[in-house]
């Protein structure tokens, strides 16, 4: 995106090498929460770009999409749907499994939470390989949702996650290597 925000954005996230392992170039947002500004023009971008797109389901990614998909799914009427780790959600869940570097994870979201032929719209903060992002696809697939598109904050774009996505648009801030 071409936009005066996006350089605010950028540079209140900040970058911890080395975490949580040797070689990692953490991406932490937590420093853009502590500016106001960026934080909500971060929002506002999204909201601009999805609130005539007749989305009512934003779908969040735990952790991180937990705090970027609520203010969106408000400003733009949607309902609001955690994407989560395994064994956190209470009622009937429906899950998929995806590979990680080192083993598998799962993903997990409540049975009935979205319905057949609901718009989503898919967050999270960060998008590396896109497995985790592919995982929350396929999800919201088999029960019939219709997944309009996938935004993140930050692209590493090195990793090339995007090509993963089997041509599922996605809508980046910042761009990354
Ligand atoms: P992936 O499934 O490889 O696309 O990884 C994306 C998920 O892992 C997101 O939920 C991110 O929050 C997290 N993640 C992966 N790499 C990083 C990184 N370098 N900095 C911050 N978060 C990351």
């Amino acid at each position: 995106v071409k936009d005066d925000r996006i350089s605010r954005i950028s540079s209140s996230i900040r970058v911890i090498p080395d975490f949580p392992k040797p070689g990692i170039m953490f991406q932490d947002i937590t420093t853009m929460l502590l500016d106001p500004v960026a934080f909500k023009d971060t929002i506002d971008l999204f909201v601009e770009r999805y609130r005539e797109k007749n989305i009512s389901v934003v779908a969040g990614v735990e952790a991180r999409g937990f705090i970027f998909g609520p203010p969106i799914a408000l400003a733009i009427g949607a309902k609001f749907v955690p994407m989560r780790k395994p064994n956190k959600l209470p009622g009937a869940v429906i899950s998929e499994e995806y590979s990680l570097e080192y083993g598998t994870d799962k993903m997990e979201m409540h049975v009935g939470a979205v319905q057949t032929g609901e718009r989503v719209l898919v967050v999270d903060d960060l998008i590396a390989t896109g497995g985790t992002l592919v995982a929350a696809v396929k999800l919201l697939e088999r029960v019939g949702a219709d997944v309009v598109e996938c935004a993140c904050v930050i692209e590493l774009s090195d990793l090339k996650g995007r090509d993963r996505l089997g041509g599922k648009p996605l809508f980046v801030l910042v761009s990354s290597t």
